[in-house]
This record gives C-alpha cells, sequence and structure tokens, in this order.
C-alpha cells in the first residue's frame, strides 16, 4: 500500500500537520495509522493534559529571575507568539466552517498567577512590570488588595487565615482548550477529505528503502501485519514516538533517551465547590519539582461540562503512555544512548527520588496541597483522576553535558527531510501548529516557497514577530477573539 505521507499516532500533532498538509497539497494522498480505536485518547484527551492554552500567561516557569534581578521574559514572548499562531489556524479552520464551533473546544478563562511570601510577591511585581512592557500582555493586572483579590479567586480567598502577603496577576485573555475534542474535530475533517485513518492499527517498525520512501510494518485490527509504505513519514507517536524514532535509525535519533513523568489530577465533584471558581489559577513549583509539576486550580469545560481540577501531581512510571508497557523504559535504552541514560541517571536521582515519593503520597497529603489554594478544602469533594504521560527528552548538550533533561519539545528531522518525529511535551498541544510549521519547513524546503502564499492566508503573522507589530497584533487579537467567541460569557453553571 502506497502513499504520499503517513502520519504515525492520531493525537493533536498529526492532526495538526495532516490539516496543514490537506490545505497546501490537497492532491497528496494522507494515512493516519493509530494504535487505539479512536483519536485523541492519549495525552491531547482532555482528562489527560490541564486543556491550558499555554500563552505564557500565568505559568510562572516560563520567566526568570536574572542574577542582577530583573526578569528574563524571553521565553514568555516566544510561548506567547506561538500561541497566537495556533489561534489564527484555529480561526481560519471554524472562518472555513471546518471545524464547527469554537465554544465545543476553546473558552475564554482568565488566567490568574498567584504567589505567597514577600519574596515572591516581589518577583511577581517585577514579572508583572516586565511582561506589561510588551504589547503581548496586554491588559495584565496585578494586585496585593485582599478585595481586589477575593474578587478574583473567591474560594481561594474565603476563610483564608495565614498573615502571608499574597498577590496576584490577572489577564482576561487567556483560555481553556479541549485538546482531545479539536482533535477529534481535525480527524473528521480529514476523513470529509478522503484521509484514509486506520484505526487499531499499530505501527511496528520502520526502515528507509532505496527509492528513499519509508516501509512501515503495521499490525492491523486482525491482528495481522501489513506493509504500507509512503514518501513521508511523520511519527506523531506522543511518548511512543521515541521506540520509533529509534527503530528508523536515523542518525539525528541516537544518543536521545526518554524520561517519563507521569500526572494525576484532583477533580472535584462537589458542584458548589466548582461553581464558586472561574480562572486557571498557577502558583509557584516547590523546590525540587519538575516545572511540569507547577500546580494549579483550573477551571475546565469538558465535553460542554464545567468542572475543577487541580494538580497536575507528577509521579513515576516507566510507561512512555497511558496505554504503554511497564518495559517502555527499558527497551528504550540502546547502545547508542545508554551512556546518555546512564549520566542522566546520575544527574536527576533527586528528580526521580522526588517523583517516587509524589507517587507514594497519600490522598491527604495531596489535599494539603491543595489546601494552599483552597484553604477549606474538604476530602469527600475531590477525587484522584491518572492523566496523561510525558515523556521528557534526554540528550547531550553543550550547556547541560551529557544526558541532559530536557522539558520543551524537540522535532527531529532525517538530513533528506523524508521521516519526522516529535518528542517532549511542553509547551505541547498549544504550540502544535507553530512547531507543524517547523516541520514543513524541514521536510519541505522546495514547497514550502510555493506554499507560502496559502500559509499566511492561513496565519497571517507567518514570518512575522508580533511583539515588533503591534498593529498587526491589535488586528489580530480582535479577528482571533470574534471569530473564536472569545469575549468573556456570563460563567456556566455547573450541568450536573
Ligand atoms: C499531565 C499533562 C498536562 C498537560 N497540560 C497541557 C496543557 O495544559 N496545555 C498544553 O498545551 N499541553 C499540555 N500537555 C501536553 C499535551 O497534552 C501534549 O503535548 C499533546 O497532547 C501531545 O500530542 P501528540 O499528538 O504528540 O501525542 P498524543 O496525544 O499522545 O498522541 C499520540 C498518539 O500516537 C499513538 N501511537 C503511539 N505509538 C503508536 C504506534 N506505534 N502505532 C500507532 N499509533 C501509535 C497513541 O496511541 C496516541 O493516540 C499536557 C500533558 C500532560 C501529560
Amino acid at each position: 500500500m502506497k502513499t504520499d505521507v503517513i502520519l504515525i499516532g492520531a493525537g493533536i500533532m498529526s492532526a495538526t500537520l495532516g490539516t496543514l498538509l490537506k490545505e497546501l497539497a490537497p492532491d497528496w494522498n494522507i494515512t493516519v495509522l493509530e494504535k487505539l480505536s479512536k483519536a485523541g485518547e492519549e495525552s491531547s484527551n482532555a482528562w489527560n493534559n490541564a486543556g491550558t492554552g499555554h500563552a505564557a500567561l500565568c505559568e510562572l516557569n516560563y520567566t526568570s529571575e536574572k542574577p542582577d534581578g530583573s526578569v528574563d521574559i524571553t521565553k514568555a514572548v516566544n510561548v506567547n507568539e506561538q500561541f497566537q499562531v495556533s489561534m489564527q489556524f484555529w480561526s481560519y479552520l471554524v472562518n472555513n466552517n471546518l471545524i464547527g464551533k469554537p465554544q465545543e473546544f476553546i473558552r475564554p478563562l482568565p488566567h490568574i498567577s498567584m504567589v505567597q511570601g514577600d519574596k515572591n510577591v516581589d518577583f511577581l511585581k517585577r514579572r508583572f512590570k516586565a511582561l506589561t512592557s510588551n504589547p503581548l500582555f496586554e491588559g495584565m493586572e496585578f494586585s496585593e488588595d485582599s478585595k481586589t483579590l477575593e474578587e478574583w479567586m473567591p474560594l481561594i480567598m474565603q476563610e483564608r487565615t495565614s498573615s502571608e502577603p499574597i498577590a496576584a496577576t490577572k489577564i482576561d485573555s487567556g483560555t481553556d482548550l479541549n485538546f482531545g475534542a479539536l482533535t477529534t474535530k481535525l480527524f473528521d475533517q480529514l476523513h470529509n477529505k478522503n484521509v484514509d485513518i486506520q484505526y487499531n492499527h499499530s505501527v511496528e517498525n520502520l526502515k528507509q528503502i532505496s527509492d528513499g520512501s519509508w516501509e512501515l510494518k503495521v499490525k492491523n485490527d486482525s491482528g495481522q501485519v501489513e506493509r504500507r509504505t509512503a514518501k513521508f513519514v511523520f511519527i506523531g507517536g506522543g511518548g511512543g514516538s521515541i521506540h520509533l524514532l529509534q527503530k528508523s535509525g536515523i542518525p539525528e535519533g541516537k544518543r536521545i533517551g526518554g524520561f517519563p513523568v507521569s500526572g494525576m489530577f484532583m477533580v472535584c465533584n462537589n458542584p458548589f465547590v466548582t461553581e464558586k471558581h472561574h480562572a486557571k489559577v498557577y502558583g509557584k513549583a516547590k523546590v525540587g519539582a519538575p516545572p511540569m509539576s507547577v500546580p494549579h486550580l483550573d477551571t475546565r469545560y469538558i465535553n460542554n461540562k464545567k468542572a475543577l481540577l487541580f494538580g497536575p501531581f507528577a509521579g513515576f512510571s516507566p510507561k512512555f503512555l497511558k496505554t504503554g508497557s511497564m518495559f517502555d523504559l527499558i527497551t528504550s535504552v540502546k547502545p547508542d544512548n545508554v551512556l546518555t541514560m546512564l549520566a542522566a541517571g546520575a544527574k536527576e536521582m533527586p528528580l526521580t527520588k522526588y517523583l517516587i515519593q509524589q507517587v507514594m503520597s497519600s490522598k491527604e497529603q495531596r489535599m494539603n496541597e491543595l489546601r494552599e489554594f483552597i484553604p477549606n478544602a474538604k476530602s469527600e469533594d475531590w477525587d484522584l483522576v491518572v492523566a496523561g504521560q510525558r515523556v521528557q527528552v534526554i540528550k547531550d548538550t553543550e550547556e547541560g553535558g551529557k544526558g541532559t533533561l530536557q522539558f520543551g519539545t524537540e522535532v527531529v528531522t532525517a538530513e533528506d527531510g523524508s521521516i519526522a518525529a516529535l518528542l517532549g511535551a511542553s509547551p505541547g498541544a498549544s504550540t502544535a501548529v507553530h512547531v507543524m510549521l517547523d516541520v514543513l519547513n524541514r521536510c519541505f524546503p522546495e514547497q514550502i516557497k510555493e506554499w507560502e502564499p496559502k500559509i499566511k492566508e492561513i496565519v497571517p503573522s507567518y514570518g512575522l514577530s508580533l511583539m515588533e507589530n503591534p498593529d498587526l497584533l491589535k488586528d489580530i487579537h480582535a479577528s482571533t477573539e470574534q471569530t473564536l467567541e472569545l469575549r468573556e460569557r456570563e460563567p456556566e453553571k455547573v450541568l450536573s
């Protein structure tokens, strides 16, 4: 079975790349191979991630303090610019009636950063100053005033007895996203455009053949082995991508390993409590905790129902996918990456210890962390749910040396552009469009010039910095806000 493009995995990344390719090269044949029975069931599923539209509006780990005391906002600016690309892409799809109603996957929701203690309050104030000097963060407010904070986050402020100073920043242009619903919508429209989507098809192996295309060994829904070939392959297997990249044998995939971090959320089962909160409130990560375990209390909209989640609690599991195997970590150690992995193992001992301790935490210990947000939280109102797996990339870097743990997203492409893999999980789904445009740039250098006018129709700011073009930024904010219906409505009632 021959095709132009094979996308491995039916998560948000393959969905985004497939959609871009169908817009840019409608005649190309695309096949999607997914080992599960539906799209968006792993990390992209709404219950498996936090649904934050990461635009660096509330995540304190995207800004750092420099030795001279100033606040470095470079990462926050990059993440925000990348999120604006996603917003434009989704607006294009809504405007072209390709993905239905926006409120089925995106909702406006204030993004709040909250800190306690003199030192943290001082940092937040300086961070606020640094961010608001940039047009991307216009509309952000800062307050230390308890009355204002009560208005912004009543559930967090009520019955708060601690005398520690508390401060917050709030910005109303934040969003909550259901990436699972978006993934399903994207695959539905791909199906309507004759993309061949094969569920219950697991890619077991792949090799490049003499004409430069790739031959995939696939176990199909009846357990038989099929051979499929494609000129271009995208490995969008989420946590499963590392194994497939290793099997491809491309030199760019050597000396790379993966470090799995599991996640858990607490979900509120009391509608009266859920009703009292309407924001995403991000706090500061504990000392020694990895950046992905920054605690946050989030209003979520999942399947048109309002929910309240707290977490994520990071933990350790050797699986690379939630539906993966206990042998995933061990089988990812290969002769070419064993030294890198051993070096990371030695370096990251405290992190591994931290994650194992987290897994062993009792519900009451987790409730105590929640009580730093909601002082009067009652155990019976909260249940634990298992979230998705994140596989952080381990590689040798100049700055970090051998076996350095990476917290970002990595695109690995072969020199001939015939295959690309996406590794890592942060900032994740929010920046999928920017990352997939990067894949197109790297793998299709001959076509990209010809595609440019269409890309600019889809993403008007393509190739431009919005921070440096404040008028364009204003136009884009206004049009995406209108198309994606992001003007704050009355907070909705909990339906259960
Ligand atoms: C706890 C947690 C919180 C997060 N919070 C956020 C957030 O707030 N905001 C945000 O933007 N991002 C967040 N992320 C990150 C985001 O969820 C991921 O970046 C994104 O979903 C990854 O999409 P993907 O398509 O690469 O992978 P996935 O959605 O995992 O999809 C990969 C697919 O590939 C399939 N597959 C794997 N191997 C094979 C194979 N061999 N053959 C066939 N199919 C295969 C899998 O079954 C799966 O369906 C979070 C992640 C986690 C775990």
